[in-house]
């Protein structure tokens, strides 16, 4: 048990080493690049002191995964790392209140026309373009300023 702990937490702290790093390298292509290297000769090492390597076949696939999905993690992760955690609560709330926002609009119910049947906010029977009968809407007049 005690060990295990011990793994995850190691484990963990070498995430965010490694995130850390990616954070601080993500503008500058060149060290970024020296920094990859440098994990590529880590990991190297790890192998070459590694005698009996566990289960090779779901190692592979367990690293594929990893290589593949952690950049992407870091690229979501990133931006609200360096937001404070009162700003990123506030941020939160404001986005959550936008995206209601958004919801209630999408919900405005749309009327039905009269005349065409169409079910829309743009237009009623008496204004229906397709309605003879309709009230000629004024043509707004491009006026030049
Ligand atoms: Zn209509």
């Amino acid at each position: 048990m005690g060990k295990k702990l011990t793994i995850e937490r190691l484990t963990n702290e070498a995430n965010f080493l490694v995130d850390d790093s990616l954070f601080l390298l993500s503008k500058d292509e060149g060290k970024m690049g020296a920094y990859v290297e440098k994990l590529k000769i880590l990991l190297d090492e790890v192998k070459a002191d590694m005698p009996n390597p566990p289960s090779r076949n779901t190692g592979d696939v367990i690293g594929g995964i990893f290589s593949i999905t952690k950049p992407n993690q870091i690229a979501v992760q990133n931006p609200t790392k360096a937001v404070n955690k009162g700003e990123h609560l506030k941020k939160g709330e404001r986005l959550k209140s936008e995206r209601e926002k958004a919801l209630k609009v999408g919900k405005k119910k749309l009327r039905v026309c009269g005349f065409c049947k169409e079910k829309t906010n743009e237009h009623t029977k008496t204004t229906c373009p397709l309605n003879p009968k309709a009230k000629k809407r004024k043509a707004t007049p491009v006026i030049d300023v």
